[in-house]
């Protein structure tokens, strides 16, 4: 199975061969400023199962060891890669090409949600990532 994505302007896109690792939301600021929005849903994907599509994306580096991906020509976010998930590529849930396929499974870094933003699932709620304890939970990532 090939699950495949794209940017705004569908210049720059993925896919992947496979089931995804996972699916969640995101909370922290980074990701929320990266997209301008209240919250950030995310795929994890194994990066031996994925590669890009079309123009080669544009990179920036949001905190050491951390690469975020998007489209040269409109700036959609597209993809993000860290040094703290070695071996795997986070795409963007509302890139994929059918976005009302993604199951999301948990949060991330529930401590920096909004306070306005009500969201009412019973899904697991990490205060931090996956690799921090709540006490050490604090900016992103
Ligand atoms: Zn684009
Ligand atoms: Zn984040």
């Amino acid at each position: 199975m090939t699950t495949a994505g794209h940017c705004l302007c569908r210049k720059t896109g993925w896919e992947f061969e496979g089931e995804a690792s996972w699916g969640c939301y995101c909370h922290c600021d980074d990701c929320r400023r990266n997209c301008a929005a209240p919250v950030v849903a995310w795929v994890g994907v194994p990066l031996e199962n994925f590669k890009w599509r079309g123009a080669t994306p544009n990179t920036f580096e949001s905190s050491p060891g951390v690469r975020r991906y998007f489209c040269g020509t409109c700036g959609s976010p597209l993809g993000f890669e860290a040094s703290h998930y070695p071996g795997a590529m986070h795409v963007y849930a509302a890139s994929l090409a059918d976005p009302a396929t993604f199951t999301p499974e948990f949060h991330l870094n529930n401590k920096s949600r909004l306070p306005w933003l009500k969201m009412d699932d019973d899904l697991p709620k990490h205060e931090g990532t996956l690799f921090q304890t709540s006490d050490e939970a604090g900016q992103g990532d």
